[in-house]
């Protein structure tokens, strides 16, 4: 799964990292980035990306591109 974080959406909610934290941390400005994308399992990531309060995070099917959150 390909995760990107929107940095100039992301207010450092740290949900994401709560969610699935081998995946995500906090940087030192407290802006979210991706340590290890296969850190956690896909339900975990797909949690993060759910519950981050600003939408910061979208993924998509690695190898096809289609997106898997957010969906239209
Ligand atoms: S949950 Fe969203 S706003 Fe919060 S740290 Fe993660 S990406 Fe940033």
């Amino acid at each position: 799964m390909k995760i990107t974080v929107d940095r100039t959406k992301c207010e450092g909610y740290a949900k994401c990292v709560q969610a699935a934290p081998k995946v995500f941390q906090l940087d030192a400005k407290m802006i979210a980035e991706v340590i290890n994308p296969k850190g956690d399992s896909d339900e975990k990531i797909t949690l993060a990306a759910r519950i981050c309060p600003t939408k910061a995070i979208s993924l998509e099917e690695e190898g096809t591109g289609k997106k898997l959150f957010p969906t239209e």
